[in-house]
């Protein structure tokens, strides 16, 4: 295997460069992991296991960048990325393609995706102003004091397979935008789509080791979290690894934003339109295959809303049509690796031993023409509680445990005893009980009449409890204060 000149076409020869210091340079790494189709099995490309000293490699790269980048006038910085933002447009389509491919789920989501990510860059623009700070005259008398936000140098990004475009540019743009200068490890399973935008970004014009990318598994992770030179780290994938990331990452004196795992909640009340309800539970619940972070898990039916809410969804789930991420007619792509098929269908096991009732049992699905995807059909439990693992843990699967609540707060209280605390839907028609379920949710985001609670660029996203590690989140007005420290400056002449 040799390094490749970048392009996106696939090639199960190809090995994926990284990119330090505006080159594309081997790894350093002997072993590499094969990306694959997960509609088709084949293989589309190889990604090296890189090592440590690849990461330090890209940490001087990025070091010897910085005072040059951070000296650059937020205008032309900015400039870069309505290059990159026109780019990313007009290359939208075959960005799509290119990660349906790799991902598996369908064209127009994938394209939804990129759509969010370029969101991200639009967002990124407005440094200018979202980097200003404030003054006040006469703090004391003939004393003003002004703040003023500063770029801290190197920042380092990990994130997960389920979103491979959109969740890095959630990071990387805001760093750049302020002036630091930033390292990626992209997820291993799904790399290839990124890796374009990455070239776009080059020719965009971002300058060498502004961005570098370094791939490869949890050895490049560890690298990036104990290194002495990395200011801040932003992380996105399971639950487990957040906790340790921010424990191992802040122990290093680093900022840390980990966001990880969900287990959402979708509550039905009796006076919600349930129309409106099926619909965004079906899209919210089996979009993406369930692999989401904001995915419905349990469905919660309050009073008479539980029979005729579980009808609509057993009824609609059955429908749907399963089948390959490119063919126009696919609703629900394959999930990511057989592995996660595997991981999938134990819980579905688990939840039948467990006692819960398998309304629809998507196990060992097959798509005809595809008998090498890695396939799971929508499934829909009842009578699922808490305590079980279907009802506690997340399955990033397209599993719908369907469960009655007699109240509201009886909702809200079932959706407590589970610990990650990312999304939470209700559907209502009544503005009180809304505005009730939204002061004592205790989620972070929260839809009403909304099935997947997707805050936009310019707000910030991330839960609480278990589900999300460190102070500010991904997006928003959080990002900027993420990417800079906030210097207090007071003067008298
Ligand atoms: P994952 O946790 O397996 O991997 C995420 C990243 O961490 C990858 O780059 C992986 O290489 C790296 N990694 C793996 N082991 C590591 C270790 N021991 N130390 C450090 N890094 C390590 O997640 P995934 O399967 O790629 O993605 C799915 C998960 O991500 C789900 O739990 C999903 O809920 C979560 N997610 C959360 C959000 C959110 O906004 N909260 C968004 C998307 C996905």
């Amino acid at each position: 295997m040799t390094p490749s000149t970048p392009t996106v076409a696939a090639d199960p020869t190809r090995l994926l460069p990284n990119f330090i210091g505006g080159e594309w340079v081997s790894s350093r790494g002997t072993d590499a992991l094969e990306v694959k189709d997960p509609g088709t099995g084949r293989v589309l490309g190889q990604v090296p296991l890189s090592t440590p000293d690849d990461v330090n490699d890209a940490v001087e790269a990025a070091r010897e960048a910085f005072p040059g980048w951070r000296a650059t006038p937020a205008v032309e910085r900015a400039r870069v990325l309505f290059r990159l933002k026109a780019l990313l447009e007009d290359n939208l389509e075959e960005l799509g393609r290119s990660l349906s491919r790799e991902h598996g789920k369908n064209l127009k989501e994938c394209i939804g995706e990129v759509r969010r990510g370029i969101e991200n860059v639009e967002h990124a623009c407005g440094v200018p102003t979202l980097m200003m700070g404030d003054t006040l005259e006469d703090v004391a008398s003939g004393v003003d004091c002004q703040t003023m936000r500063q770029p801290l140098g190197v920042f380092a990004g990990i994130t997960p397979y389920n979103f491979p475009v959109m969740i890095p540019l959630w990071f990387w743009p805001y760093a750049v935008a302020t002036g630091n200068t930033f390292i990626l490890k992209p997820s291993e399973q799904d790399p290839l789509t990124h890796h374009r935008v990455v070239e776009l970004a080059l020719e965009a014009g971002l300058p060498p080791g502004v961005l570098n990318v370094v791939h490869g598994d949890k050895t490049v992770s560890e690298a990036i979290l104990v290194h002495p030179h990395i200011q801040g780290v932003s992380f996105v994938g399971s639950s487990s690894i957040a906790r340790l990331v921010y424990t191992r990452a802040a122990a290093t004196g680093k900022r840390v934003q980990a966001l990880g795992g969900a287990k959402n909640h979708m509550i039905v009340l009796p006076d919600a339109d349930l129309d409106l309800s099926s619909d965004a539970i079906i899209n919210s619940v089996y979009g993406s295959a369930g692999q989401r972070c904001l995915a419905g898990s349990q469905v919660v039916g309050v009073g008479s809303a539980y029979e005729e809410i579980r009808d609509r969804v057993v009824e609609r789930a059955g429908k749907l049509k399963v089948g390959y991420g490119l063919d126009p007619e696919t609703f629900m792509g394959p999930v990511v690796s057989q592995t996660h098929r595997e991981r999938v269908e134990g819980f579905i096991d688990a939840g039948e031993k467990e006692g819960a009732q398998l309304l629809l049992d998507g196990r060992g699905y097959q798509v005809e023409g595809y008998p090498d995807g890695h396939w799971v059909g929508p499934t829909v439990f009842e009578g699922v509680a808490p305590e079980m693992s279907v009802g506690r843990e997340e399955i990033f699967g397209p599993v719908a445990g369907m469960t009655r609540a007699d109240s509201v707060e009886d909702a809200i209280e079932l959706m407590h005893r589970v610990e990650y605390g990312n999304a939470t839907s209700i559907f209502t028609t009544s503005g009180r009980a809304a505005r009730e379920f939204r002061y004592h949710a205790g989620i972070s985001m929260i839809g009403i009449n909304i099935g997947v609670a997707a805050p936009m660029a310019f707000f910030p996203f991330g839960g609480s409890r278990a589900s999300f590690y460190g102070d500010l989140r991904a997006q928003g007005k959080d990002a900027i204060s993420f990417f800079t420290d906030e210097r207090v400056v007071i003067s008298r002449w």
